[in-house]
């Protein structure tokens, strides 16, 4: 992704129409470990219904320009043949950035996926986000395996190695943490930890979804929350690089994010209308088309489509659904989505540069 004036204007003219710009692909179900927070885990295990890479191929064909993509799972350095479905959105759709969330247990897979799909696709940015729950005991305990506190730090280690032979405008690496009951008290020790020791910024994730394999990790004190998420921002800030594209706002909107998750708990408010549906939805590594994972609303199966999930996106299920979600002026705590809904709105559009700005005096 090259940066200019031209790219910038473009990229406001797109933010704010009400075209795709995000969407969320489990490229598998088939997962190599059974979380205690995992909101998917009943997904999980049934990689055998997984899309072909031909029907992702076919299916990519009618989406349209994404400029914005994360590949979830499962764990999805399972998928066989990533590096082709990352390719196949980077061609079909004109991709900009892809995030991959990983648990970080498959060092050698994600790093050879990196370089290859860095190889592959020459204008992509690559976002590699590998999930760190707490220090090692408490990490491990949540994960319930022993050893991948260990193995995410390794490959953490591994990617900056990476960082440091290519372009840094075109991998940014973040360790990811999702804040819950459980490691609430030590959760910005591990941000300072990974900012400080392994030099990676640390993006926080609250934790969501009913029906967890344990669910007393949802019980969480928002005004504790919203306290230790403001003293990330800053050391994100200070963790990505320099040239990553548009550092400052990316910064800017993140921070921004954590007022509106605030907002939502603790004052059962909307700050921003939310764009599901319309900028962004989800699809399942079996092919279902989700305009909302909170509200589990599934508008049906790309199988059963003729793989255009757009006629899905469209149809009027779709429509009532959004408009109800308008009406209702729903809000939440998904950073995912929230994120999209602050940077495609206008009326964020001032909060998000007064902050960028204001980081730029700072670093001056
Ligand atoms: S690694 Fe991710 S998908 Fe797998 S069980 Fe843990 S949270 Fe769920
Ligand atoms: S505000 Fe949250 S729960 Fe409501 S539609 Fe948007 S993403 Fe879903």
């Amino acid at each position: 992704m090259r940066l200019s004036l031209k790219n910038l204007a473009n990229d406001l003219r797109f933010n704010v129409r009400d075209s795709l710009a995000y969407f969320i692909f489990y490229v598998t179900q088939g997962c190599n470990m059974e979380c205690a927070h995992c909101f998917n885990h009943l997904r999980n295990h049934e990689s055998n219904k997984d899309l072909t890479v031909e029907e992702i191929d076919l299916f990519s064909r009618n989406l349209g320009r994404i400029k914005y993509m994360t590949m979830a799972g499962g764990e999805p350095m399972l998928r066989s043949r990533l590096e082709t479905i990352a390719e196949i959105f980077y061609r079909n759709n004109k991709l900009d950035i892809l995030n991959v969330s990983t648990n970080g247990w498959l060092t050698d897979r994600v790093v050879s996926f990196v370089e290859s799909t860095l190889n592959s696709c020459p204008g992509l940015t690559l976002a590699i986000a590998v999930s760190v729950d707490g220090g090692r005991e408490t990490h491990d305990s949540i994960r319930r395996r022993k050893g991948s506190f260990d193995r995410a730090v390794k490959t953490l280690k591994e990617l900056k190695s990476v960082q440091e032979r290519v372009d840094p405008n075109r991998l940014a690496i973040f360790a990811h943490g999702t804040y819950n009951a459980l490691n609430a008290h030590e959760f910005l020790d591990t941000a300072r930890f990974f900012s400080e020791e392994i030099q990676v910024p640390y993006s926080v994730a609250l934790i969501r979804g009913d029906g967890l394999p344990d669910d007393s990790l949802s019980k969480v004190d928002i005004d504790h929350f919203y306290s230790v998420f403001k003293h990330i921002i800053p050391l994100v800030r200070k963790g990505l690089a320099k040239n990553y594209p548009f550092r400052r706002a990316g910064v800017a909107m993140a921070d921004l994010v954590g007022d509106v998750i605030y907002n939502s708990v603790k004052h059962s408010k909307m700050t921003v209308p939310c764009k599901a549906g319309k900028k962004c939805f989800v699809m399942t590594a079996d092919g279902d088309v989700i305009l909302c994972e909170l509200l589990n609303i599934v508008l049906g199966n790309i199988r059963d489509h003729d793989y255009d999930p757009m006629k899905l996106l469209r149809s009027d299920l779709a429509v009532s659904e959004m408009r109800a979600i308008k009406e209702n002026e729903c809000h939440c705590t998904w950073e995912c989505f929230q994120l999209v809904n602050v940077w495609s709105s206008p009326r964020m559009l001032p909060r998000i540069i007064g902050k960028a700005a204001s980081y730029a005096i700072q670093d001056w």
